[in-house]
């Protein structure tokens, strides 16, 4: 998909950078680093927009309509980043990545509508089961699994403290928040060991860092989950956390029709010769007010760039001059949680037949979260199994077929033998992918928000920066990826 490029003819259009410096009897160094620029670029635009995941797809389809010249350079040959759907041999399609949409979700919702894909409620009809330490079965109905009073009334108390201390996190700068400081010095960890005394709503809330922010509670600060709470909504529906954990009326409700996967590749139909595959970008070099964006092959000039990646990929890129040092230090201290996601496909959904929803959620196993993942039509059955944080860690040395195996194990202890023998299995082991080097969401540790947090949206020149991550809503979600791309080009159109 590669455009060819004819480097002569378009620096022979006039518009190379830096025209003005070759002029010049003498130069200043900066009028020759932008000479120096001119001569390298292959190609000119306006804007140049690293990364082709939702959001830099999201921004170069707005910059485009706001009638800027665009180029999308993405390191991949395909577009979706984190969002990857894969055909079948049964001929439907599963999602290696990201699938689950929710209330408040407006605009992925927007743009997918927008674009034909339409969503779906996931399958719910029928029991959870809950596996305790000892490996027991508990089925339940509703949104937790049955419990004491007692353990009852200290989790409704732990998820309203927490629902309140996020309510004082303001979005789009949880630094300022009134009592940052202390917020921000402890883990998650640390807050529910030393703020809730009953040992089973300990363990729900150490289960829930694991499982909606696919890391460990010890990983992160409180200020961050505080923040990712605070952003489950939107402008006129404040984040709390039974939004973000749900699935029937939360961040898991619903899925798209055919898989999100086309959202991005319909994005990608639309930007045409904009975009070209297989060109990870190393290099971005600044001068005189615009940047030299240098890929492997090829190397665009504009006048303003949107780097559209997680920070910690956005900090393995080369700037010249180089970025300031707190937004350095930030893409040094925000990791990718470890995620891995597989899928079991079968001829039928079986375990409907016993009355199941395909929800379990386990305190041991390799996997200790699944979902019912088939299509709409139940036309054939899929178990959606996660490996998250420290699940994800232990396989991290194991071959794929070793961890498919430790999968269906457990599959069969959750479902029974049935679930042994799947016709296809999907894996997606995104902590492994050179171009994710993690799952979502992006999380920080203590101390990070607080010290670097400015850094994550502040533009350094003619940079700016989105992603999923730099979301003010739905923060590490794909709603988030689209808010964040069309954020930053309504930024760069604002000028
Ligand atoms: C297993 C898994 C399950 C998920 N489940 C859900 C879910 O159910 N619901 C939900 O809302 N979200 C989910 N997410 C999160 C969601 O996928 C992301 O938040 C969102 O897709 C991020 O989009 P993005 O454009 O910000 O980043 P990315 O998708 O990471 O896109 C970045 C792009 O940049 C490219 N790139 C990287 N480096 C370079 C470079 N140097 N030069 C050029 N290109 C580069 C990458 O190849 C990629 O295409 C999930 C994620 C994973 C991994």
């Amino acid at each position: 998909m590669r455009q060819q490029l004819n480097r002569r003819s378009l620096l022979g259009a006039g518009v190379a950078l830096g025209a003005g410096a070759a002029t010049a009897a003498v130069a200043t160094p900066a009028q020759a680093r932008a000479a120096q620029a001119a001569d390298a670029a292959d190609v000119v635009v306006d804007t140049v927009v690293v990364g082709a995941g939702l959001a830099g797809l999201a921004a170069a389809r707005k910059l485009v309509a706001g009638g800027k010249k665009v180029m999308v350079l993405e390191a991949r040959d395909r577009v979706g980043g984190r969002v990857h759907d894969v055909s079948l041999a049964n001929g439907g399609t599963m999602e290696r990545g990201a699938q689950f949409t929710g209330p408040t979700q407006t605009r992925l919702q927007a743009l997918a509508a927008e674009l034909g894909v339409r969503t779906f409620t996931g399958y719910n009809t029928g029991d959870s089961v809950y596996y305790t330490a000892d490996g027991t079965a508990i089925r339940y109905s509703g949104a937790l699994p049955p419990m004491d009073d007692e353990s009852y009334q200290a989790l409704g108390q732990a998820m309203y403290q927490l629902d309140t201390l996020a309510s004082t996190v303001p979005v789009d700068a949880p630094w300022t928040a009134a009592k940052a400081e202390e917020l921000d010095a402890q883990t998650f960890h640390s807050w529910i060991e030393g703020n809730v005394s009953n040992d089973t709503a300990r363990t729900i809330l150490h289960l829930i860092s694991n499982g909606a922010l696919s890391a460990e509670s010890r990983d992160i600060s409180l200020l961050w989950v505080l923040f990712y709470i605070a952003v489950s909504g939107n402008e006129t529906n404040p984040g709390n956390l039974t939004r973000l954990t749900s699935t029937l009326g939360g961040a898991r409700d619903s899925r798209f029709v055919g898989g999100p996967y086309q959202i991005a590749t319909k994005m990608a139909v639309q930007l045409g010769s904009r975009l070209v595959l297989k060109a990870p970008v190393r290099r971005i070099v600044q001068s005189g007010g615009r940047a030299l964006v240098v890929a492997d092959g090829l190397s665009v000039a504009a006048s303003s760039v949107v780097v559209a990646l997680p920070p910690t990929l956005a900090g393995r890129i080369a700037y010249s001059p180089a970025l300031p040092a707190t937004r350095d230090q930030l893409t040094q201290r925000f990791p990718l949680s470890s995620i891995a996601k597989a899928i079991a496909v079968y001829d039928k959904p079986f375990w409907r037949d016993a009355g199941l929803n395909g929800q379990v959620a386990s305190l041991t196993g390799t996997t200790r979260s699944t979902f019912d993942n088939s299509p709409p039509d139940g036309s054939y059955g899929a178990l959606l199994a996660f490996l998250d944080g420290d699940q994800a860690r232990a396989v991290e040395e194991r071959s794929d077929a070793t961890v498919k195996q430790a999968v269906l194990d457990d599959l069969v202890h959750y479902f029974g033998a049935k679930a042994a023998t799947p016709t296809e299995f999907v894996l997606g082991r995104w902590d492994a992918e050179e171009f994710s080097r993690g799952g979502a969401p992006g999380f920080t540790a203590p101390g990070v928000l607080t010290r670097f947090g400015t850094a994550i949206r502040r533009p350094a020149g003619v940079i700016h920066w989105a992603g999923a991550e730099t979301a003010t809503f739905w923060n590490g979600h794909m709603e988030g990826a689209v808010r964040s791309g069309e954020q930053a080009a309504a930024d760069i159109l604002k000028g």
